[in-house]
C-alpha cells in the first residue's frame, strides 16, 4: 500500500531540497551584499557609516589642509557645496551622509569608507575647480558692456569699472530676476560688488592687499575675461577670513545660488562665496 506513494514522496523530497538550496543561494548572494559599504548606501539606516559621521563630525571641524599656500581648518564651509556635490541634504555629521559620501568615493575611484578627509576633499576641490571658466582670456572691448550703476552694490562705480561681458550680463540679469522672485530679495543682495578688470586695476588691488595669497587676488584673474562676477552675498562683501565666510555661507542669497547659479550657466570659485563665473 505504501509503494504508490513512494515516488510523490520523492519529488517531495527533491522540491524541499531545491526550495532550501535556492534558499542558502539567495542568503550567501545578497546579504554580504547588503552589508558591504558600496551598497549599504540604498538602506536609509545604515549602522555601517555610524563610526564615519562620527569621524566626520571631528573633520568637518578639524580637518587640515592646505589650500592657495594657506592652512585650512575644516570644510564646515563647504557644507552646502559638498552636499550639492554628493546630492545629498542629509546633515553632513549624519550616517546617510557618510553612506552618499561612499558612493561618490567609489565613483572616484577612492577608499569607499564614508570619511571625508584630506584625500576625499582634494579631490572634491579639484572637482569644483575643473568646473570653472577654461577660457581666461582677456576680453575684447565689443564683447563688453558697461552695466548701469543700479546693478552695482557701489552705485557710484565709475564706468570704467561697471563693464561686464554681454552674455554673463544677460544670463546675471535673469539669474537676479530669478533670485529676486523666489526671495524677495531687496537691499543689496546679489548686487556685483566687482566685474571686468583690466589687468592695471587688478595690480591696484594686488598692491593694496599684499597679503591675499594666491587663493584671493590672482595674478591672472578670470575677472579680466568680462565673466567673473563677484556677487554681494552678506557681511563684509569679498573677505576670505573664515568668520566672514562663515556668515555668507549661511545667508538665503548664497545657498539660492549654490541650488540655481548653475541653471543660468553660473559655477562658483568654492573659495569665494561671492564669486562666481559664467561658463556656458
Ligand atoms: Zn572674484
Amino acid at each position: 500500500m505504501a509503494a504508490p506513494d513512494e515516488p510523490m514522496k520523492n519529488v517531495r523530497v527533491h522540491i524541499a531540497l531545491i526550495v532550501t538550496a535556492f534558499a542558502i543561494l539567495a542568503a550567501v548572494t545578497f546579504f554580504p551584499a547588503r552589508s558591504s559599504p558600496a551598497q549599504a548606501p540604498r538602506s536609509s539606516t545604515s549602522s555601517t557609516f555610524v563610526a564615519s559621521a562620527a569621524r566626520n563630525a571631528t573633520l568637518k571641524n578639524e580637518l587640515t589642509w592646505t589650500f592657495g599656500g594657506k592652512q585650512q581648518r575644516g570644510w564646515y564651509l563647504y557644507d552646502l557645496l559638498i552636499g550639492k556635490t554628493l546630492n545629498s541634504k542629509h546633515d553632513s555629521t549624519s550616517s546617510d551622509f557618510a553612506a552618499a559620501l561612499a558612493v561618490w568615493q567609489k565613483k572616484m575611484r577612492l577608499s569607499a569608507d564614508g570619511v571625508l578627509d584630506q584625500n576625499s576633499l582634494m579631490r572634491m576641490v579639484s572637482q569644483w575647480q575643473s568646473n570653472r571658466l577654461k577660457n581666461r582670456s582677456y576680453a575684447t572691448p565689443d564683447q563688453l558692456l558697461t552695466a548701469p550703476p543700479a546693478d552695482f552694490y557701489d552705485p557710484g562705480r565709475a564706468a570704467e569699472l561697471r563693464q561686464v561681458e554681454r552674455n554673463t550680463y544677460a544670463a546675471y540679469k535673469e539669474m537676479v530676476a530669478a533670485a529676486d522672485a523666489d526671495l524677495k530679495l531687496g537691499s543689496k543682495y546679489l548686487k556685483i560688488v566687482s566685474s571686468f578688470r583690466s589687468r592695471e586695476h587688478q595690480d591696484r588691488l594686488r598692491a593694496q592687499s599684499p597679503n591675499s595669497g594666491s587663493a584671493g587676488l590672482a595674478v591672472n584673474s578670470p575677472h579680466f575675461t568680462g565673466r567673473a562676477l563677484d556677487l554681494y552675498v552678506g557681511g563684509d562683501p569679498v573677505d576670505t577670513k573664515d568668520s566672514n565666510r562663515a556668515v555668507h555661507v549661511n545667508t538665503p542669497a548664497y545657498r539660492w545660488l549654490v541650488h540655481n547659479a548653475e541653471r543660468f550657466g553660473f559655477r562658483p570659485y568654492f573659495y569665494e562665496p561671492w564669486h562666481w563665473e559664467y561658463v556656458k
